[in-house]
């Protein structure tokens, strides 16, 4: 008995960290709801849904400006908080760049490592938008701002996913409450309590509840393969090694939703995620990072010149799909952004972006932003009534 009680302890340990990334810059992790839409977690840590029916999709701010003018490696408009700040502030006129290369998850302009390699934008991308002329420019920025929200196909996606693998998340759920029974059975030493007889069945049986989960786990596994081909990854297909390790391994099995999900989304703002799978306080937390960023970016004056005009350019562009894209979530820049409530009589001034309010004497926030006054006393109730309409 407690050679399987420690193959159970193993089996657990390997479903708890299954999946379990930790990485070198803060994502955006959506799921991990059992239906369409779910809410997300911030942070270097991204991890599986613990439900057999729960997906992932990750989404990583993107990690650049670019404009008319250049291009520079710090965000606008990032739907993360803290943003990532990745690499030395750089920012480059666009005749100005001889060489784009990409090695070890990293873009190098002119031979200095410039930001992390998200997909984003590409090596080569970079390269021909620097060797494009500017109107040639206009027509990628374009492209790139198209690309990075597609949530209407995101959600059409999102839908394909949930709809093929409903069976098989029913067999992962199958596997895992056998797991768990068994587990129970064995630790809880049940055979030791209950009458002789019933403890003898009980264990003549033992030996065909496992088979018959090790044959419902085996045909989780052939039941993705074979939906793999109807779920075509955007990029470069990985999933395969990941399913034969899994057919190897069965705690790996357990999620294989979240599994045939890795790569089938394309790469895009989290912004376009959460709009497409994300819960409705999802989508406002995030479509208020964004705004916030676009109108009351920090760090602004450390930049240079440049990279200045860049990020400019950048917003406006940035800013323009936003408002198209909220539209449809029923959300508006302007909506987003009306002034809170103050939380005390004696709150004077808030800060528009991170929204901490303060007492006189601040006139900027810690991060820089320079704070509004509430138009109305705090304390009048009638007043707090109508911002908060
Ligand atoms: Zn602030």
């Amino acid at each position: 008995m407690s050679e399987w009680v420690s193959v159970l302890a193993v089996f657990w340990v390997l479903w708890l960290i299954d999946g379990a990334k930790v990485l070198s810059r803060r994502v955006f992790t959506f799921g991990p709801g059992w239906g369409l839409r779910g809410g997300f977690t911030f942070g270097r840590v991204s991890r599986p849904p613990f439900a057999p029916g729960g997906w992932r999709i990750n989404a990583s701010d993107v990690p650049l400006a670019l404009g008319a003018t250049g291009v520079c490696n710090r965000p606008a408009g990032a739907a993360g908080r803290p943003a990532n700040g990745d690499a030395t502030p750089q920012a480059w006129r666009w005749p100005e760049i001889t060489e784009v290369g990409v090695a070890a998850g990293w873009i190098y302009v002119n031979g200095r490592r410039f930001c992390p390699d998200t997909g984003h934008v590409t090596g080569p991308e970079l390269w021909a938008i620097a060797q494009a002329t500017p109107a040639e420019r206009g027509r990628w920025q374009a492209g790139l701002l198209a690309r990075w929200f597609q949530s209407r196909r995101t959600a059409v996606r999102q839908r394909l996913l949930v709809g093929r693998t409903r069976v098989i998340a029913g067999l992962n759920t199958v596997v895992l409450a056998g797991a768990a029974g068994l587990t129970l059975y064995l630790a809880g030493d049940i055979a030791g309590r209950v009458p002789a007889r019933a403890g003898e069945r009980l264990a003549q049986v033992l030996p065909w509840v496992v088979l018959g989960l090790a044959l419902v786990h085996a045909t989780a596994v052939v039941l993705a393969w074979r939906v793999l081909r109807r779920l075509k990854a955007v990029g470069s297909e990985k999933r395969r090694a990941n399913l034969f390790s899994a057919l190897l391994l069965p705690p790996q099995a357990l999620r294989l939703r979240a599994l045939l999900a890795e790569g089938f989304f394309p790469v895009q703002h989290p912004l376009a995620v959460a709009l497409a799978v994300g819960l409705p306080r999802t989508q406002a937390e995030l479509a208020f990072n964004v705004v916030a960023d676009l109108r009351w970016p920090v760090g602004e004056e450390e930049a240079s010149p440049l990279e200045r005009a860049i990020r400019v350019e950048f917003r406006a562009a940035l800013a323009a799909k936003v408002a198209v894209e909220l539209a449809p979530a029923g959300l508006t820049p302007e909506g987003l952004v009306v002034p809170p409530s103050a939380d005390s009589a004696g709150s004077r001034r808030y800060c528009p972006r991170c929204r901490a309010q303060f007492v006189a004497g601040r006139t900027v926030c810690p991060q820089g932003v320079t704070l509004e006054r509430f138009e109305n006393p705090p304390g009048d109730r009638s007043s707090i009534a109508k911002l908060r309409q």
